[in-house]
């Protein structure tokens, strides 16, 4: 099977990704045994026999795949770029509700320069490709989004960005509902939709935000043809506060605010009961699932999560890691691992949600709850080339499986060998082609040390580090 967009007028192919299984994840989820992806600037112009495609482009370079499993790149649908990044295991996991946000996120988040924003969302893209990672949606902390979108741009990864959108008192970088709404369509104007790097109507969200607010960013998200994000119900504590405050739940008083829509993805939705699961689904709203957050801040998604049920009743989800304190690992095959196991057994059901499901999450149905499987999520002619290149040549793919179960059970993102986002080759060999990562390690370590002492907070080991003399 060789696919083409192009049959009668073959477009120039750059490059050959050739002699891989090719996981297509297309409609009919094909793999192709030994198959080659033919790219073309920054798109997929055919998917199919190497013989034929190497004969058809011999000036294209090509990247050797054999022994290699090639998927679509991954989608990443709630990461914050800047704020933990510089702080990664740094935020005890012993802690009273709260306190890790107001203690430690929100001093740190406050202290960040312009530099430090650059430069965290410069590591966490970097660490996004070594993952296979190519789409980033932000989760929405930045202070200076043009500096991230920079960082972004210039590691190569695909992605959105937001600039922080609350209008409570005192909170850093909190404003009137109108100027917010301000700072959101400048990022948006900025960076336009299609873009490698595109903004999104992005508000802290929770109970973190007036209703003229609310409604007023979906409104514009409407008015500009973009996307909206904000988090919504990981803890009880939102539901509490709505319900205190509009006596209703969060998301019965967004349907009524005109908030919810295909436009809107919300991150997390742990805490939903019966009647917002319908208003999900009914509304075609969006979810960023990000269970290892969840897990390793103790949010109750084993008791509460539905999101394998959303999923199942045909509702749009994506997944994501969340932070670098909260969820930890931004390394998605390791998220789509738990999201399975976690659907499995809370439900005491091995006969749904598999490895199948769980890699459709990372990928196209990925790509559709973000509003993109028009241009990526899948291996097919005519979508921007995303390409990850899986090495099988090592110990954990000894004997190569099932493609879906190595991928999701088997392994995690550390055998991606070779990325490709928009065409171009952004990690090779296991290293970032366009950042220099050992320069990249020292300024972080630096930066890190500054960011703590002029946030006046404390590290606080786990065990006592003490002179070795
Ligand atoms: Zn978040």
């Amino acid at each position: 099977m060789t696919e083409s967009s192009a049959e009668h007028s073959p477009s120039p192919v750059d490059l050959l990704v050739t002699g891989g299984d090719v996981v297509t994840m297309n409609a009919r989820r094909e793999v192709l045994s030994g198959g080659t992806v033919a790219i073309g600037g920054d798109r997929i112009v055919a998917v199919g026999s190497t013989k034929e495609l190497t004969a058809a482009y011999p000036d294209a370079s090509a990247l050797d795949a054999r022994d290699c499993i090639v998927t679509p790149g991954l989608v990443n649908a709630h990461e914050h770029l800047t704020g933990d990044p510089l702080a990664r295991s740094c935020i005890p996991d012993l802690l009273p509700p709260g306190a890790s946000i107001f203690e430690w996120s929100v001093p740190l988040h406050g202290a960040h320069t312009g530099d430090d924003d650059e430069l965290s969302a410069l590591l966490a893209s970097a660490e996004a490709l070594h993952y296979g990672v190519t789409t980033l949606i932000e989760a929405g902390t930045v202070a200076h989004p043009d500096r991230v979108a920079s960082a972004m741009m210039q590691a190569g990864v695909r992605g959105t960005i937001g600039t922080w959108g609350w209008d409570i008192e005192g909170g850093p970088f909190a404003a009137p509902a109108d100027e917010v709404l301000d700072r959101q369509r400048k990022v948006c104007d900025a960076w336009p939709r299609g873009g490698r790097v595109e903004g999104w109507i992005t508000l802290v969200g929770h109970d973190l935000a007036s209703d003229a607010l609310l409604g007023g960013a979906a409104d514009l998200a409407r008015e500009l043809d973009t996307n909206m994000t904000m988090h919504l119900s990981p803890t009880s504590s939102d539901p509490e506060q709505y319900l205190a405050r509009t006596g209703v739940r969060p998301v019965v008083h967004l349907q009524r605010l005109g908030v919810l829509g295909e436009h809107l993805l919300l991150a997390h939705g742990v805490w939903f009961d019966d009647e917002e699961v319908e208003l999900v689904l009914a509304s075609g709203t969006a979810i960023a699932y990000c269970p290892w957050a969840y897990l390793r801040l103790g949010q109750g998604v084993c008791k509460m999560g539905r999101h394998a049920e959303i999923v199942e009743r045909g509702g749009r989800v994506a997944l994501g890691c969340d932070a670098s304190n909260a969820g930890d690992l931004a390394d998605i095959l390791r998220t789509a691992a738990v999201a399975a196991g976690i659907a499995r057994d809370t439900r005491i059901d091995g006969m749904h949600f598999g490895a199948g499901t769980a890699f459709e999450l990372a990928t196209i149905q990925g790509a559709s709850a973000v509003g993109m499987h028009d241009r990526i999520g899948s291996l097919e002619p005519g979508k921007l080339a995303d390409v990850v290149v899986h090495d099988t040549r090592n110990i954990t793919w000894t004997p190569p499986g099932d493609h879906a179960l190595h991928l999701v059970w088997g392994t995690d993102g550390r055998t991606v060998r070779d990325v490709i986002v928009n065409g171009d080759l952004v990690l090779r060999d296991r290293a970032c082609t366009k950042v220099d990562e050992q320069a990249l390690r020292a300024e972080a370590r630096k930066a890190s040390d500054a960011l703590f002492a002029r946030a006046g907070v404390e590290r606080k080991p786990t065990w006592p580090v003490v002179p070795a003399e």
